[in-house]
């Protein structure tokens, strides 16, 4: 994040105000990317500030945790009431982006990391608009592989993993291209670089497995809900590279990009090259469904005010 965002920062249980968020240069996760995050998005609507998913959240930034072996000495009750928290006295009556972050502190420069290893905290809002644009994007099939479980499990939300995305992301602007999707080390599709992926075709819904080395996103689960309310079937199934340039729709799914359409694939067109029917009808029940507009999806969200 370029700009500041709000005032303050929950910074191990404590307000402190964002010029005076900062860590010694010795921080064991600045130098081996011990660190461990969630990002979240709350969203303005008329009356209020809906946190989307925020317990589901912090759980799994526990669960990624537990993979490395960090303490997280805060409860996910405690996280989800000081998000609500940082949000009111930072005053947002906007849409934000909420980070939470886990990382070892001063441990030495030694990688036997424990659960006595120093952790810390912190919890940072900002406001955030669209990440990609509505009508669709264009991706290109990145020459890098996906991370695998058998090496840096994606599987575990950690810092370090996404030096595997900035690769990808590099390559795929340099090229020209908005995203790239990423294969797994069998040369399946995994997922983008910041993305899960759903493909469809014959009206049917396909993802990949976790084991094709996704991460277990939290739009993803909300996307295959929507879609099987909207009366779809959706398989988890391994899928080959080949299958991208055959479907008639592609879409992407995460916190930053939302529900976001792929319209080509290394240059070649996915379905007539615009936003299919169902990825449209998904990624309109998920829009208003963040904002509380339909009232069964309503216990995804955490209001703030
Ligand atoms: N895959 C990767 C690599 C990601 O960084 C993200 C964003 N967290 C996702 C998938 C989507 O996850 P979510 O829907 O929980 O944001």
């Amino acid at each position: 994040m370029k700009e500041k965002g709000g005032e303050f920062i929950w910074f191990d249980g404590k307000f402190v105000k964002w010029e005076d968020a900062k860590v010694p240069v010795f921080t064991h996760a600045m130098h081996y990317g011990t660190a461990v995050f969630e990002g979240i998005r709350a969203y303005a609507s008329k009356d209020n500030v809906r946190v989307f998913r925020l317990k589901e959240h912090m759980e799994r930034l526990h669960r990624s945790a537990k993979v490395y072996s960090f303490t997280l000495d805060y409860s996910v009750k405690e996280l989800c009431d000081a998000t609500v928290a940082l949000l009111k006295k930072n005053r947002m009556k906007e849409s934000v982006y909420i980070r939470p972050l886990t990382f070892v502190g001063m441990h030495g420069i030694d990688l036997n990391v424990t659960a006595k290893s120093p952790t810390h905290t912190v919890i940072i809002a900002f406001p955030f608009a669209k990440y990609f644009k509505d009508e669709g994007i264009t991706a290109c099939v990145s020459s890098w592989r996906r991370i695998s479980d058998q090496s840096t499990p994606p599987l575990a939300k950690a810092a370090g993993n996404y030096l595997n995305s900035i690769l990808a992301t590099q390559e795929s602007k340099r090229n020209g291209y908005d995203e790239s999707i990423l294969l797994d080390f069998a040369g399946n599709v995994s997922e983008a670089s910041g993305e899960n992926i759903f493909l469809i075709r014959n009206k049917k819904i396909y993802t990949p497995f976790f084991a094709d080395s996704a991460l277990e996103g939290i739009t993803r689960e909300s996307a295959i809900r929507i879609a099987n309310d909207l009366g779809y079937e959706i398989t988890e199934r391994p899928i080959p590279r080949a299958e991208l340039y055959m479907a008639d729709e592609i879409f992407l799914t995460g916190t930053a990009a939302e529900i976001v359409p792929v319209t080509s694939i290394d240059g070649k067109p996915v379905g007539n090259g615009k936003e299919g029917p169902i990825s449209k009808a998904v990624r309109e029940t998920y829009s208003k469904a963040v904002t509380g507009e339909i009232k069964e999806y309503r216990d995804w969200l955490t209001p703030v005010w």
